[in-house]
């Protein structure tokens, strides 16, 4: 059985290489997360046609997720580079401070003294450090230090609690939607939206652009949590940002959180990525903690479409060995995962036609315990219909567009292959199918696979046809029928 469970992984100095990024993905990279809070247009430019080169070498897909940097509030710099801050020491955040030092720190969100209120707790450095306001002063917030440690430039604050008022798209997010189009990115990660019309906003922008991406919502602030469904709603799936929501919400709040986000996610049918911190001491470590083996195999457990590595891969010393690790870990937690559909399938209100028949396709193969389900498909929908059902099958999903192949690389238990689009004709489509999947080595001949096809062939969007097939039963048709 392949892998089900997909790995995103992100890009940084320690896999910029083009060798370790060729191993990265033969490991078993699925989709590349490349973070818009770092490098220039050109850079992302230059990577994204390493990632795409390094995928033609591997011949393995994978997807392109951009994660805009969003409005991240953090704090300015310091003539030291970084101070220590001690228990119970006064400290200020002043947005008019340039050079900070032991005791005040400029602000790169300037109305964040209009936010806070005495009484507040902010949390600095993803919640290392805690600050508690006790006046604010025009542009200055005098805050008492609770939890002391070091702060160096640039680290992120948050409230406790959330309702920071910054709103989702800035102007540097802005330009890099129009980069992340030019660039062909399969997925767009949208960071700190509040509400769904972020989404909207972000979607539009991306269409403008003339960008196809998947829209990912990173659910990292309260208010996110509490409009989940809406934010669902308008995106094609959830990061259940880990780091930033463990700060907003209390850190003992994010293990139900993610197990409810994934659920609520799936049953929606939209996509899930479980993210930060997860293989966290393979950044130094050839080896991951018991914690952590256990953190990636219950994210598993829970129904994710993939986990995520952050700094592991993006700046750690064992950029191809976490993701070995990783996969490894998934491998093994999906062989002890219960295949059971999905129970309230039947209750489900569907009315659309590919709908029903990815339905159909499930129950089917999930009953007559067949080998594969080929589905060929032209956008992805019908793919991405099964694989929210939990069916325990793979589904190969084939494919003659390439971006659609693409986004189909962070499916839970669907796996793209792409296939030529010549053909008119029913009978040398299917025979094709069946070829790439035995060439793929996936089935062999005898097998019993489910089908589903669009028909008329070469109309776009409307799978409609379901067929039950025994690999190689029929001869190659005669290709005397039109070839376009
Ligand atoms: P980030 O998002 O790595 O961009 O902060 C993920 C998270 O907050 O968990
Ligand atoms: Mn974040």
């Amino acid at each position: 059985m392949p892998r089900h469970t997909k790995i995103v992984a992100t890009l940084g100095p320690a896999s910029t290489d083009p060798h370790v990024l060729e191993r990265m993905v033969h490991a078993g990279i699925d989709v590349v997360r490349m973070n818009f809070s770092h490098g220039k247009a050109e850079d992302h430019v230059k990577r994204a046609e390493a990632i795409r080169d390094a995928s033609m070498r591997a011949r393995r897909p994978v997807g392109i997720l951009a994660d805009l940097q969003g409005p991240k509030i953090r704090v300015g710099r310091f003539k030291e580079g970084k101070v220590t801050l001690t228990r119970d020491a006064s400290f200020i955040l002043d947005a008019n401070c340039q050079e900070g030092d032991a005791t005040r720190v400029g602000l790169d969100y300037k109305d964040l003294p209009r936010d806070v209120r005495p009484g507040d707790v902010l949390l600095l450095d993803d919640g290392l450090i805690k600050l508690d306001v006790e006046r604010i002063f025009g542009s200055e917030i005098h805050t008492r230090v609770r939890t002391g440690g070091e702060l160096s430039n640039n680290k992120g604050i948050n409230r406790q609690g959330g309702g920071l008022s910054a709103p989702a798209l800035t102007a540097k997010d802005m330009d890099d939607i129009r980069t992340a189009a030019a660039i062909g990115a399969d997925f767009l990660a949208v960071s700190f939206p509040k509400t769904a019309a972020d989404m909207y906003m972000a979607r539009q922008l991306m269409r403008a652009a003339g960008g196809k991406a998947l829209l990912i919502a990173k659910i990292e602030r309260t208010e996110a949590v509490d409009n989940l469904a809406e934010i669902l709603e308008a995106s094609d799936g959830i990061m259940v940002a880990r780091g930033d929501l463990a700060v907003e919400v209390g850190d003992a709040a994010v293990p139900a959180l993610q197990k409810k986000m994934i659920r609520a996610a799936r049953e929606r049918n939209k996509l899930t990525i479980t993210a930060t911190q997860m293989m966290e001491s393979m950044i130094k470590s050839p080896v991951p903690t018991r914690a952590e083996v256990s953190d990636v195999a219950n994210a598993v457990l829970d129904g994710t479409d993939a986990v995520m590595l952050s700094a592991e891969t993006a700046s750690g010393n064992f950029p191809v060995e976490v993701v070995e690790a990783m996969s490894r870990v998934c491998l093994e937690a999906e062989k002890s995962a219960e295949v059971t559909l999905d129970r309230d399938v039947l209750n489900r209100v569907f009315t659309q036609i590919d709908q029903s028949i990815a339905m159909a396709a499930i129950w089917t193969a999930y009953h007559l315990k067949v080998k594969a389900i080929a589905s060929l498909t032209q956008t992805g929908s019908t793919a991405l219909w099964m694989s929210r059902l939990n069916g325990g099958v793979p589904i190969y999903a084939l494919t003659p567009e390439t971006g659609s192949r693409n986004q189909m690389t962070l499916f839970r238990e669907v796996y793209p292959l792409l296939m030529s689009q010549t053909h008119q004709d029913r009978d040398l489509m299917l025979w094709e199918a069946e070829q790439v999947l035995l060439d793929q080595g996936v089935v062999e001949r005898g097998d019993l696979i489910v089908l589903t096809i669009g028909e008329p062939i070469g109309s776009t969007g409307g799978t409609n046809t379901l067929k039950i097939v025994k690999v190689g039963e029929h001869p190659p048709p005669t290709q005397v029928t039109t070839l376009v």
